[in-house]
């Protein structure tokens, strides 16, 4: 019901801008491993970027709602947000525990694109999804601290030019509770690069910029430290609800980009004499699939106006990201069965979407631990790890 959708406008906007980057600038990116350089600035220009960044710092001032429209707009066309989405929301630990003179310092120059903060360097090659046992070291010296350790899959690394990033503060013996001694810092990356920082790509499935990153005495100054010494970990936590909610637009953007390809090639299709959508082999799986993006979709937007009332909503954002990732997966599926033979072609619309949504059932949160976390906090289970 499109009279109904309160999101018209905005999404006619990110349409537009969309409909200059079709299948085939994403294809050939995919195929050179590239980054979408004129996509990313267009995206800047245009102040989506900034949705959430406070108008008071130059940005739109928008709710998580708005912001996941954007995105899944994005997804819906075909494109694909994970090049620059971070740069939406990693600014929020700047912006909910940065002082006054910091958020002044960072936010309106990363609200007119001209500073990068879109990396966020939280895992490791040994602590994996268990982030309280990271072991990056950050020690005081003075006014400021020498960070040493070694990242993985630290996305857009190469493409920032500051990176937030979680170390240790306080050896694990000496903290009360896990998760304690964990600080987090505003790195520089332009002034450090290739001296103290040094960055390894690593080359996916798909078509996005990640890496390792291995620091060896990594100088920053006190006041890039966010937040108070000791509770990074509760400093990141708050804002990995927003990137669940982002992630699970995306998903349903993705849902809905499988299933107008695929309905509209079992249109078309003939064979046996009569479109392959006549099939109910064919509908039902599309149908399905169907309804559990639009029974996602009603998640995310759940899990949007608690976060934007400023409401606990840790269960409705972890729901949402979890059914929307098996939500678009299965409509990759229906649409890859749908295609058939041509689904596995390259200059046809499925394959590369179809390597890409499987990603989040990894990533930014493994689909385990999404579970534990709803059987942990919420049915009140024993704690499994
Ligand atoms: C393309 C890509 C981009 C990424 N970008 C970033 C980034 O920008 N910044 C960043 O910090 N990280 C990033 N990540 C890392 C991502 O967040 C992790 O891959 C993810 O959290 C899982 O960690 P892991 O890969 O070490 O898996 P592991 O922790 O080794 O887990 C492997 C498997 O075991 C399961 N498992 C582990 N423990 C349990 C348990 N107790 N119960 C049940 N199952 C369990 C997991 O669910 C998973 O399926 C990225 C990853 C990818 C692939």
């Amino acid at each position: 019901m499109p009279g109904l959708d309160p999101y018209r406008d905005l999404r006619d906007g990110v349409r537009k801008l969309c409909a200059r980057f079709p299948d085939s600038y994403w294809r050939e990116l995919d195929e050179q491993g590239a980054y979408p350089e004129a996509f990313v600035r267009a995206m800047t220009d245009a102040g989506y970027l900034a949705a959430l960044i406070p108008p008071e710092y130059g940005g739109a001032g928008l709710g998580v709602a708005e912001a996941s429209v954007i995105l899944e707009e994005v997804h819906r066309s075909g494109g694909n947000a994970a090049a620059c989405h971070a740069q939406m929301y990693v600014m929020g630990a700047l912006l909910r525990h940065g002082t006054p003179e910091q958020k002044q310092r960072y936010l309106p120059r990363i609200a007119r694109g001209e500073l990068r903060l879109q990396a966020f360097a939280v895992t490791e090659p040994e602590a994996g999804s268990d982030t309280p046992s990271i072991r990056t070291t950050a020690v005081r010296r003075g006014d400021r601290y020498v960070i040493s350790g070694q990242k993985v899959w630290t996305s857009r690394v190469e493409q920032s030019d500051l990176m937030l990033l979680l170390a240790r503060t306080t050896p694990p013996e000496q903290v009360r509770r896990r998760g304690e001694g964990l600080s987090l810092f505003l790195v520089d990356l332009r002034a450090n690069l290739g001296k103290t920082l040094h960055v390894r790509p690593i080359r996916t499935m798909i078509n996005h910029p990640t890496a390792e990153v291995f620091l060896e005495d990594l100088e920053v100054p006190l006041e890039d430290r966010i937040g108070e010494e000791g509770q990074g970990f509760r400093c990141i936590l708050d804002g990995m609800n927003v990137e669940r909610i982002l992630i699970a637009a995306e998903c349903i953007g993705d849902g809905d980009y499988f299933l107008d390809r695929a309905t509209a090639y079992a249109r078309e299709r003939r064979v046996f004499g009569r479109p392959i959508g006549q099939n109910q082999g064919i509908q039902f799986p599309l149908a399905q699939a169907y309804a559990r993006v639009r029974a996602a979709d009603l998640m995310r937007f759940r899990a949007a106006e608690l976060y934007d009332a400023g409401l606990p909503c840790g269960p409705e954002a972890n729901m949402a990201k979890l059914l929307a990732a098996e939500a678009s997966w299965e409509a990759a599926n229906a649409a890859l069965q749908t295609f058939g033979g041509y689904g596995f072609a390259r200059e046809y619309p499925i394959e590369r979407k179809f390597r890409e949504t499987r990603l989040y059932q990894v990533a930014p949160v493994s689909t385990n631990l999404v579970l534990a976390y709803l059987a942990h906090q919420v049915l009140g289970l024993p704690r499994s790890y």
